[in-house]
Order: structure tokens, then sequence, then C-alpha cells
């Protein structure tokens, strides 16, 4: 399916902050919906969408929300999915096609399908692109550009409704791939779940240190420190969701992560200086090819094109 076939009459947001706040400025930006209508919980946020042009119109109830749209993306946090897809069903048109971009998607499919009443219509999704930040003052256009999306289709998922979500995310400038729910939360899990861990971990440990040391840490933080400190500001009600339902891969990721840092506490110990710079120069390796995939931006890079609308270009662009 081309991008000129995935137009679409009416799109309906169900949560719109960063990623569905960004999702509906490509939409406007290529003319691939007619009208955006935006649900959240809270009114404070739906005037805060109207404002910034994210929607034509808002509602508080899914179900409405849901009427008359051909395209219906969730973008809550993953563990209020289940409960918004309940809410919405009454007012989904038979043949709507549903996605989400959800941060982990077995659970979460488990907690969607079973509500709707065309479950081969539902496209899960994620696209791995985001910020620290929340809510609809944190869209930008170029949030997904260049970036991966990930589309986790059942064996019963309609073909034709997975080429209008690949079309969708590919006009927002994103490489679409497909795997399985379960691929997916095992991949994330080490890229993205795990570092996550890590940097709330070592902030709260720093944090504790301070209070009983009465120590200055936080004062003397610049560089590695101040990256620990920018992932560990993300959203904590989305992150306790991701952790709580991607359980068994984190756990997983986890133990051999323990075993890693072990061998290196090891290294250190003995002074085996050279297994450490072996270590570090394969890990320097890497960030380059991640830096060569375009999947991060250098300071140098970033301070020649900021994106759009982005006062803090830096961090934005940089969290996978
Ligand atoms: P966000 O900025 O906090 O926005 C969440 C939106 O969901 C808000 O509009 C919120 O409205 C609404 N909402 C929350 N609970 C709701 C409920 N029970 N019913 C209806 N609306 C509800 O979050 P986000 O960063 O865009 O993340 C949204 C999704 O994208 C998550 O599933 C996350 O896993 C995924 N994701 C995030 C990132 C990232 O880096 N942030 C990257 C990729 C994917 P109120 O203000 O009214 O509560």
């Amino acid at each position: 399916m081309s991008i000129a076939q995935a137009r679409f009459e009416r799109v309906a947001l169900i949560g719109i902050g960063l990623i569905n706040g960004s999702l509906a400025l490509n939409l406007r930006a290529a003319g691939l919906a007619k009208e955006i209508v935006a649900c959240a919980r809270r009114e404070a946020t739906l005037e805060k969408a109207l404002a910034l042009g994210l929607a034509d119109r808002a509602t508080t109830r899914p179900a409405d929300a849901v009427e008359g749209a051909d395209l219906v993306v969730i973008g809550t946090p993953p563990a209020a999915a289940g409960m918004v897809a309940a809410a919405m069903a009454p007012g989904l048109g038979a043949r709507a096609i549903v996605t989400d971009v959800g941060s982990i998607k077995a659970q979460l499919i488990q907690d969607v399908v079973p509500h709707l009443p065309a479950p081969e219509r539902f496209v899960a999704g994620h696209p791995v692109a985001g910020t620290e930040h929340s809510g609809p003052e944190a869209a930008f256009l170029s949030l997904f550009r260049g970036r991966h999306c990930i589309l986790t289709p059942l064996p019963e998922t309609d073909p034709e409704a997975v080429a209008a979500v690949t079309a969708m995310w590919q006009a927002a400038g994103m490489r679409v791939e497909t795997m399985t729910p379960e691929h997916h939360d095992r991949v994330l899990a080490i890229t993205s779940h795990l570092p996550h861990l890590i940097a709330y971990c070592i902030v709260g440990t720093v944090a504790d240190l301070e209070d009983h040391l009465q120590t200055e840490v936080l004062r003397y933080a610049a560089g590695g420190f101040t990256d620990f400190t920018r992932i560990a500001g993300s959203d904590p009600v989305m992150w306790r969701d991701v952790f709580l339902n991607n359980r068994e891969a984190v756990l997983e990721m986890l133990g051999r992560f323990s075993e890693d840092l072990a061998a290196l506490q090891r290294q250190i110990r003995w002074g085996e200086g050279e297994r450490l710079e072996e270590w570090f120069t394969r890990t320097r390796a890497i960030r380059r090819g991640v830096i060569a995939e375009g999947q991060a931006y250098d300071r140098q890079a970033l301070s020649e094109a900021p994106p759009e609308g982005a006062d803090d270009g830096a961090d934005r662009r940089r969290r996978p």
C-alpha cells in the first residue's frame, strides 16, 4: 500500500501525549487525516491538545472519540490500554483499524484483543522513538524521523490493516519492521528497559548516598551521571507499567547483565587492565555502530540540526 492509500477520514487518538501528539503533527503534515479526534482523561490535557492544533475535536469519552473513525491509535500508558479498549469498544465501527504505540507488546495484546469487536483489524505497534518529556506540549514533528517502528501482527491480523499502519508510520519517516510480540519484548528488554532500570537504580543510589554521607555528589554531577539523570527523569507511571508487564524478559536480561557486571568487578579487583580495555574498545565500536545506523546523534551534529519545536534538542534526539 502506498502512503497515498493510507489516507483516513477520521483518526481517533486515545491518549494525546508525546507519542500520539507527535503522530498528530505527522498526520497533519502528510495530509493523512481529514479529521483528528483526541481523547484523554483530563479536560486540561484536551484543552492543551486543541490549543496546539493536535486535534479538531476532543472528548474524555473513548466510545464517543472512536465513533465513525477509520483509524484508532491507543497512546495511553501500557497498563491502561485494556481498560481503554473496553471503554471504546461500543463506539468502534466493524472496519475500523485499531493500533497502539505501547512499549510492551505481548501483555498489551492480551489485554486489548478480548475487547475488540474485530480483533483481526488490530495491529499492535511500537514506534521506537521518544524523549523523557510527557504530555501534548512535548510533541514535535521530527520525533519519528529515521527511527524504527516495530509492528507485531498476529497470524490472523488482516494484511490490509498492517499495510495501512505501515504506510502511516512510513509517512512519519519511520523504518517499519514486523516481528512477534514475544521477540519484540525480548529485544526491547535489553535495548531500552534494562538501560532505564540501570538509570533509575544509579540515580537513586547516588541520591541516597548524598543523604546518608552528607556529600555533594549531585552538585558535581557532570558527564556520565547527568546522562543517567535524563533517562531516570522518564515518566514513572509508564516505566512502572513496562517493568511489571515485561517481567520475564527484563529479569532474564538483568541476569545476564549482573554476570557481566560481576566479571568487570573481578577485573577491576585483580587489576586486569588489558581485559577492561578490550571490553571498553568493543563497546566504543558498538557506540560508533549505533551512530552509523542513524539511531544516535553526536553533539556536533545536534548543534547543526535541532529538531523542530525542540528547546533541548540534544536530549530529545538522543533518547532511544
Ligand atoms: P504521555 O505523554 O504521558 O501521554 C499519555 C496520554 O494518555 C495522556 O494524554 C493521558 O491523558 C492519556 N491517558 C492516560 N491514562 C489514560 C486513560 N486511562 N484513559 C485515557 N487516556 C489516558 O505518554 P507518551 O510518552 O506519549 O506514551 C504513550 C505510549 O507510548 C505508552 O504506551 C508508551 O509505552 C509508548 N511509548 C512511549 C515512548 C516515550 O519515550 N515516551 C516511546 C515509545 C512508545 P491525561 O493527561 O488526561 O491523563
